[in-house]
């Protein structure tokens, strides 16, 4: 491991570097940020008074809290008033971007300490105080904490990795635009997210102020949609959607659902694991206004299915939306099968289908999250048949360089020959399925091998 630095010198390096590269905040979109608050339970252009704000989102929201996050409040927010930690502009206002912001959280490794001394992050940091307090405070190999926290290994970039590991640049018609298979299109909205996964596919844009929600921009990729008669299925992806105004995220669902087309639309998220304040009521009132409307969910680990995450699938569910889960392996977090079906069995409750679960990208820098095939193919051995079909994701690879999704099965198949195919079960036990040999109807013109009549 190199370590440019002794552990003191990074310390005061770090006091004097604080990331400065989080791009302006892109939920006001055209309009000027604005300092006041903006309640939950008014419509979300409707600034109001701080007091007033809490008060009426005390009102929708219920001080609904798990017994880490509570502790965690008790000991760095003391005397919060719920309404402030349940208001998702508050948890956006007061994210953690800074490694000084970050020490105050977490005792940080030389690891951790390292990356902001040795260069600016390729990604910036940012974490909701929600998504801090699942984190644990002294212990860097923290699942949860890994995927959020940079470490020095994001420098390393590895054979095969890229800054564009799919492609899609290839396939961009124009900012924040990709069209690659000709039934369907990846609308890149914001480049914003509340958390920074540090495995992101899309590093080389998120985070970085390239995409911005803005009318003019999405008016030209919504044109393109229109004029592509081809385009039935449109999926919303950045960053994070969900982290757009109400207002701004009804205008852009209208305004593809008025195009006779696009079948169904789709939104890609992280927002109920990492900010779940954001599922509002209001914000549930416009989505499901734009039915066929599907979302697939970004879920990491089981402990990030909480009380909270809970509430926010339920609020989904009930308006009728269809949720999947989108998983990335990932090593040391998820990549065995007791925290892989523990992950999946949570999805379930919370009433998100098991969709995909992804080798993760090669993106550059990505080396110590990755893991082999093999390891991904003995998860999914060792879910299938030991628990419901239905919790059972389909495990892919996205190819590199813009193959699209290859699905990944296990080898059940022992043998197989003319007569049928020998197969091996969960158990490891073997069984035969005979192939329809003498079939009278089956195009063979006679019944010789036929064995008997019914
Ligand atoms: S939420 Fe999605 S887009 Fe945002 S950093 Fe994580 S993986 Fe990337």
């Amino acid at each position: 491991m190199y370590l440019p630095m002794d552990s003191q010198t990074i310390r005061s390096f770090v006091q004097e570097h604080e990331t400065d590269d989080e791009p302006p905040d892109p939920r006001q979109d055209d309009e000027p940020p604005s300092p006041s608050l903006t309640c939950l339970s008014t419509h979300s252009s409707f600034h109001v008074s701080a007091l007033s704000a809490e008060a009426s989102c005390q009102a929708v929201l219920p001080s609904l809290c798990n017994s880490k996050t509570q502790d965690f409040r008790h000991r760095f927010y003391p005397g919060l008033p719920d309404a402030r930690w349940n208001s998702w502009h508050w948890q956006l206002q007061n994210r953690i971007c800074t490694p000084t912001a970050l020490s105050r959280f977490l005792d940080l490794s030389l690891e951790e300490m390292g990356v902001f001394a040795e260069l600016k992050t390729k990604l910036p940091l940012g974490v909701t105080p929600y998504y801090m307090s699942l984190l644990h405070g002294s212990a860097p190999g923290h699942p949860l904490r890994r995927t959020v926290v940079p470490t020095v290994h994001e420098f390393f970039k590895l054979p095969g990795e890229e800054n564009d590991p799919l492609g899609e640049e290839g396939h961009t018609q124009m900012p924040g635009l990709v069209h690659r298979y000709p039934d369907r299109v990846l609308l890149l909205v914001s480049g914003f997210c509340s958390t920074y996964c540090r495995y992101c596919t899309r590093s080389r844009l998120v985070g970085r102020g390239k995409i911005y929600p803005s009318r003019s921009r999405l008016e030209k990729a919504i044109d393109y949609i229109r004029n592509t008669p081809t385009i039935r299925d449109v999926l919303l992806s950045g960053g994070d959607p969900l982290t757009l105004s109400d207002a701004k995220l009804d205008w852009i669902l209208g305004r593809i659902r008025e195009i006779p087309h696009v079948e169904i639309i789709r939104i890609g998220t992280k927002v109920p694991a990492v900010l779940p304040q954001r599922v509002t009521p209001e914000l549930v009132r416009v989505l499901r206004k734009y039915h066929p409307l599907w979302m697939s969910l970004h879920f990491t680990h089981p402990e990030e299915c909480t009380p909270e995450a809970y509430d926010a699938c339920a609020m989904l569910a009930d308006a009728g939306i269809p949720l999947g889960s989108q998983t990335v392996l990932l090593k040391g977090i998820n990549d065995d099968v007791a925290t892989m079906k523990a992950l999946m069995h949570q999805m379930m409750r919370m009433r998100v289908k098991p969709y995909y679960l992804y080798q993760c990208d090669p993106v550059a820098g990505s080396g110590h999250f990755r893991t082999s095939v093999a390891r991904g193919l003995e998860i999914i051995r060792g879910l299938r048949g030991h628990t419901s079909g239905y919790a059972v994701p389909t495990y892919v690879i996205d190819a590199p360089g813009g193959g699209g999704k290859i699905p990944l099965l296990p080898n059940y198949v022992v043998s197989s020959s003319d007569a049928g195919v020998v197969l091996e079960n969960y158990e490891n036990r073997l069984f035969t399925y005979p192939n329809p040999v003498g079939c009278p109807d089956g195009g063979c013109g006679s019944d010789n091998g036929v064995e008997g009549y019914i």
